[in-house]
């Protein structure tokens, strides 16, 4: 249908969501997969309400998805040291128990996947380049295919092809972090909170999560690395010997946990903002617009925010008509640039500031966060304020 036609670049949660959004406000849809089948990266992710909020809209089943009631920063030996700054009423409202839910990947892809329209996805599709005129796009495959549309999305992740055709080429930076995510089963005491905790060098965070209908705790252990540093060959012992004298249940957690099937490590990368995303007919979202360190814990959770919008936005435009078509993408670009742009600097921030400072200067940093309230704030300010207001303006629509 002419005038209706998305194409997306990428299968990942951003794409998937931008699917689901797409599809239900009226357009005809396709998403583009290099991959042969459609599987999301190992191991576990925190989404916070907002998240939750739109997948419900879109009748993704989270009912069960256990939400932690308050995030916490603590010193290694449980020492709290930040607790959240949340507005209760707005968590009632959203009908969530707490900012974050903790949730396997593979089983938000299924639950996101079952609301997709069956035959939207076609894999083995890579994405070379595009070319463009007043009326349409043509999207190039490296499998020989060709594809028209009115509109072409890039959600092709932190290596996106469609950014770099858009933008040109920007340099993957190395954060100067490596995130090992590791999930077990285990029952246990603390379960009512978001729980992440550092001391001099590392951190390790856990999140309550139900799998399966079992009580399962998902975790992440983050520590200074330089770019090459390679993998050791026993992970667990590297590991324990860098957190084991963490406070419980961290000993526990690390004691369920099978290294080889549920322990996955990850080289951290991040690009310069961009000041502008779209171009003519295309546009990026997700990480390829905004490559986010896990710090935020919110990269799919803003893919998903970006899919919301560019639906919102776009929805009853004829996309053939490009002075409508740009309007809607400017709207989008508007309310998620600056937002994403913040939220990904803070990130890179708290990475820095938890991993990057010298020794002495860790040192102060720590003797601050235990003796004086002003950095928490600042703390929660920075992961809470505006996502919080992002959560408002939705269910205020
Ligand atoms: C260690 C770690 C922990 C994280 N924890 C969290 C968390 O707790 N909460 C959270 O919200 N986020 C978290 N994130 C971030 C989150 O994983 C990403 O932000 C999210 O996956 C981005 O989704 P996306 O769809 O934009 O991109 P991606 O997930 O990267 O998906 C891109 C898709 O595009 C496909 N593709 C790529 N190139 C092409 C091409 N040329 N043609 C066709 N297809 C192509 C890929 O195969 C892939 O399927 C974490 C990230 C890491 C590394």
């Amino acid at each position: 249908m002419k005038g209706k036609r998305i194409a997306i670049i990428g299968a990942g949660p951003g794409g998937i969501a931008a699917g689901i959004a797409l599809s239900q406000a009226g357009f005809d849809v396709k998403i583009f997969e290099k991959s042969s089948v459609v599987t999301p990266l190992g191991g576990a992710i925190i989404l916070n309400a907002t998240g939750i909020v739109i997948l419900r809209k879109w009748g993704v089943d989270v009912n069960d998805i256990f939400a932690a009631r308050e995030p916490q920063f603590r010193r290694h030996d449980g020492h709290v040291r930040v607790k959240f700054e949340l507005d209760k009423s707005l968590l009632d409202k959203a009908g969530v128990t707490g900012w974050q839910s903790g949730m396997m990947r593979a089983e938000l892809y299924e639950r996101m996947l079952k609301v997709l329209p069956e035959g939207m996805i076609e894999t083995n599709h890579t994405y070379v380049n595009h070319v463009e005129n007043d009326d349409i796009v043509q999207v190039n495959f490296a499998n020989g295919e060709t594809y028209e549309t009115d509109l072409l999305i890039g959600s092709d992740g932190i290596n996106s092809e469609v950014r770099q055709q858009l933008w040109g080429y920007s340099e993957a930076k190395h954060l100067g972090i490596a995130v090992w995510l590791g999930w077990c089963e285990l029952d246990g005491s603390d379960r009512n909170n978001i729980i992440i905790m550092h001391d001099r060098k590392h951190q390790f965070g856990f999140a309550p999560l139900i799998y399966k209908g079992k009580n399962c705790y998902e975790w992440w252990f983050v520590e200074k690395c330089t770019e090459t540093q390679e993998k050791p060959d026993d992970v667990m012992a590297y590991v324990k010997e860098r957190v084991g004298h963490f406070a419980d249940p961290i000993p526990k957690i690390l004691a369920h946990t099978d290294p080889n099937h549920q322990l996955f490590r990850w080289v951290v990368k991040y690009r310069e903002p961009l000041k502008k995303w779209s171009k003519g007919r295309a546009t990026i979202m997700g990480d390829a617009a905004h490559p986010t360190s896990p710090y935020a814990a919110y990269g799919a959770g803003m893919s998903i925010e970006d899919a919301f919008f560019l639906a919102k936005f776009l929805k009853g435009k004829n996309l053939s008509d490009l002075n409508e078509l740009q309007e809607g993408l400017q709207k989008y670009e508007s309310e998620r640039l600056t937002f994403t742009n913040k939220t990904t600097a803070f990130a890179r921030f708290l990475g820095k500031f938890y991993h990057g400072l010298p020794q002495p200067l860790a040192y102060m940093r720590d003797k601050f966060l235990d003796n004086s309230s002003i950095p928490g704030k600042g703390i929660s300010k920075g992961y809470t304020d505006e996502a919080q207001s992002v959560l408002k303006g939705i269910l205020e629509e």
